[in-house]
């Protein structure tokens, strides 16, 4: 079928539009980037006033509300003040009468007014000594208004300032969506397959737009959003599950058939303890991912101490016995110190070739492992960013693994693709729990694997807030956890690591907890983010050994620090962290066979939303049911960064108030695209063109790179 005449309709350019002012059309463009019929169709509203109600001015109430009412006209005056004039019109409806009132537009407004004739008013109320008035009401003839298209739901489409005060109003828009409805007929392609219409139960296309616009009632509006909602969200997933088929099918990876000696003799020999069943399943996945011929591109979600790093050792061990390198990028110095400690740990007796490489490397000890790089003596290369420059040059790297991934952008995500002749296999791993309904959305490209399963033994973590009035008692509980061998983390937010305001608090907790904790009883190591990485590396050496009891430090240590017998975590000024970082924070502890503690500080003015994340952290320590509270308060924007925000600028749907629609239609993209990949079959043809179309016009698709 040829796209239908409706198609090349809707691209009209939007000056074409009768009764569309060259200047307002400008205005939408610029103000709305309007530009086609089909773009103002698209401009769904944000809110509808319910007009089903008609009031008399003897029942109006002193709650400054929205009304409408049927009245006429009996005479106008223009009353002088201090500022300027006003126009006042006297409005009766038979109970009792009101005034009309405006300040601006008065020569034209009182031309165009009708004495004597019904008008419908509509508008907010003033009370005042004893009578209403309604300023600037928006007005339209009775008769005019009974003929209108205009529904008992009146729909408030999104504006701009600019647009508003250049007489765009709310009333203007509503008559250009009318004046498009005239002009096309209301003859809109359906874009969703029959099938899939009848066994969702979802109204025509036809019938969305003309009731999303136009609402007969709040039933039809709701099912005309839920039609619209479900579209927009599955073509957006079936753009991402395509992208991750053509992905599989097109971009061939390294086969790593052979599960080898590596691989086989620290399963059976060398593994420090049993995977959890989790552990287990994720590195099946990965194995299988492998396997096949296609590049690998997997995401591994696990909470703190879920046990991720042996998950990524395996899958290195797997390229090694393939004969390629593998990497793993960390975002901090300290995090790729501890990750090469622990994997030359994990691999003390099988021969692997491990080298570390970060800002802080010498530059004899660079060139080497460039050289050895380069002639495939090195197995695996750990590092922070610098593993990204330009020198540094492997042999045959087989498999990428990035640990923290939203520390890192997509961008530099495929920098590490392009190290070698063919891409490697990629596994970004991440703590912070994506909530699966953001993940399908941001991440519906990628597969998902999921570690939800921390190893056996692990205590829960007691979590309390307490105020900074109690930090006498604070103090003691530390003085008792140090006395029985624990030791113990503070951590002060600092938010960007030159904020001098939060080094100046970091540095007064510093002096004061050196006061309480005196030499030489007590020994306190310190680390942030503008010491030199090797004094920070010997503070945190320091405390790793146990000759410090007690760190005192920023954000630095968010991320994957591993001290087992640290069993107290006192946050400074929690409510000035994210939910997300709290989460990671506290994963610090908990990491041995102690009973640990969180302790968060607090003053006692706290905003709303710094009560519910407190509240949060005290109430559950699962990651998951943490990001969803966290995805509630902060929206997704703000979630994943502005990055990838593009994904989630939705024209209707809500990915937190709809996830429910966005599984459906995750799961009905994934299910038409088995059955018919080409999108070939006759059903599948509306989907076919509205896809070609998306993608052509870019509608949906600016976020597509
Ligand atoms: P994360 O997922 O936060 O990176 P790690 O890989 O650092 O977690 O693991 C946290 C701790 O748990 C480490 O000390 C590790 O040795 C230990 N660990 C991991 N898996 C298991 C397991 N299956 N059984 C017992 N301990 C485990
Ligand atoms: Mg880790």
């Amino acid at each position: 079928m040829p796209l239908s005449m409706n198609t090349y309709l809707l691209q009209t350019p939007i000056d074409r539009l009768k009764g569309l002012w060259p200047k307002r059309a400008e205005m939408l463009k610029k103000e709305l980037g309007i530009h086609t019929y089909q773009d103002l169709l698209n401009l769904f509203p944000n809110r509808y006033l319910d007009r089903t109600q008609y009031y008399k001015i003897s029942e109006l109430q002193p709650t400054n509300a929205e009304v409408q009412i049927v009245g006429k006209i009996t005479h106008i005056k223009t009353v002088e003040q201090k500022r300027g004039k006003r126009l006042v019109a006297i409005f009766t409806d038979g109970t009792h009468q009101m005034e009309l009132v405006w300040f601006r537009g008065q020569k034209w407004i009182r031309e165009s007014l009708k004495l004597n004739v019904p008008y419908v008013i509509f508008g907010k109320t003033k009370y005042f000594n004893g009578s209403f008035s309604m300023p600037h009401p928006e007005m339209e003839l009775l008769e005019k208004h009974e003929k209108s298209m205009r529904s008992a739901m009146q729909p408030m489409y999104p504006s701009t300032e600019k647009l508003a005060n250049s007489g765009m109003t709310n009333r203007v828009l509503n008559l250009l969506v009318q004046q498009l409805f005239l002009e096309t007929k209301n003859a809109f392609a359906e874009t969703l397959p029959k099938p899939l219409l009848e066994e969702l139960k979802l109204v025509s296309k036809k019938e969305a737009l003309f009731n999303v616009h136009f609402p007969k009632s709040q039933a039809h509006l709701a099912r005309a959003q839920y039609r619209l909602k479900f579209e927009e969200l599955f073509y957006i997933q079936l753009q991402l599950i395509r992208k991750n088929l053509v992905h599989k099918s097109k971009i061939k990876g390294y086969t790593f058939d052979k599960i080898g000696t590596y691989f086989n003799s620290f399963f059976s020999e060398h593994l420090p303890f049993d995977l959890t069943n989790a552990q287990k399943r994720v590195i099946k996945e990965i194995r299988n991912d492998l396997g096949s011929n296609a590049q690998m591109n997997r995401l591994l979600q696990g909470d703190v101490g879920s046990g991720k790093t042996i998950v990524a050792f395996m899958s290195m061990l797997i390229a090694l016995d393939n004969g390629f390198q593998a990497c793993l990028m960390a975002p901090t110095e300290i995090l790729s110190v501890q990750h090469y400690n622990g994997l030359l740990e994990l691999s003390k007796k099988l021969n692997t070739r491990i080298e570390l490489l970060t800002g802080s490397t010498k530059t004899s000890k660079r060139r080497e492992i460039h050289e050895k790089l380069e002639n495939g003596e090195l197995d695996i290369l750990i590092g922070t960013h610098a593993l990204l420059e330009d020198k540094v040059k492997f042999k045959n790297l087989g498999l990428a693994i990035v640990d923290e991934q939203h520390r890192f952008g997509v961008e530099q995500r495929s920098k590490l693709w392009h190290k070698n002749e063919y891409p490697p296999h990629v596994l970004v791993m991440t703590a912070t729990p994506i909530p699966r309904t953001l993940a399908m959305s941001v991440y519906g490209d990628l597969d998902i694997s999921i570690i939800d399963e921390l190893p056996p033994g692990r205590k829960d973590i007691k979590t309390v807030h307490r105020f900074d009035a109690n930090r006498l008692k604070v103090f003691r509980f530390i003085r008792d956890e140090i006395s029985k061998g624990r030791q113990v983390y503070i951590v002060y937010p600092l938010i960007q690591e030159s904020e001098t305001m939060d080094y100046k608090d970091l540095m007064d907790g510093y002096e004061s907890i050196s006061r309480e904790f005196p030499m030489p009883d007590y020994q306190i190591s310190i680390v942030h983010g503008q010491m030199k990485s090797t004094d920070k590396e010997y503070e945190m050496n320091r405390f790793v050994k146990g000759e410090t009891q007690i760190m005192v430090a920023t954000t630095v240590i968010e991320v994957g620090v591993n001290v087992p017998n640290a069993s107290v975590m006192i946050i400074e000024s929690a409510e000035r962290f994210g939910l997300s970082q709290l989460h990671q924070l506290r994963g610090r502890v908990g990491r041995g066979a102690e009973q640990s503690y969180c302790i968060l500080m607090t003053g006692h003015k706290l905003s709303a939303d710094a009560k519910t994340r407190l509240q949060t952290m005290v109430r559950t320590s699962d990651g998951f049911e943490i990001a969803e509270v966290d995805l509630k308060l902060r929206g997704p924007g703000d979630l994943m960064g502005t990055q990838q925000s593009g994904v989630l600028n939705l024209r209707i749907a809500d990915i937190v108030k709809d996830s429910d629609i966005l599984k459906i239609a995750r799961s009905y993209a994934m299910k038409v695209l088995k059955a018919d990949p080409n999108l070939a079959s006759e059903e599948n043809i509306p989907v076919k063109n509205t896809y070609a179309q998306l993608v052509k016009y870019r509608n949906i698709w600016n976020y597509i790179s």
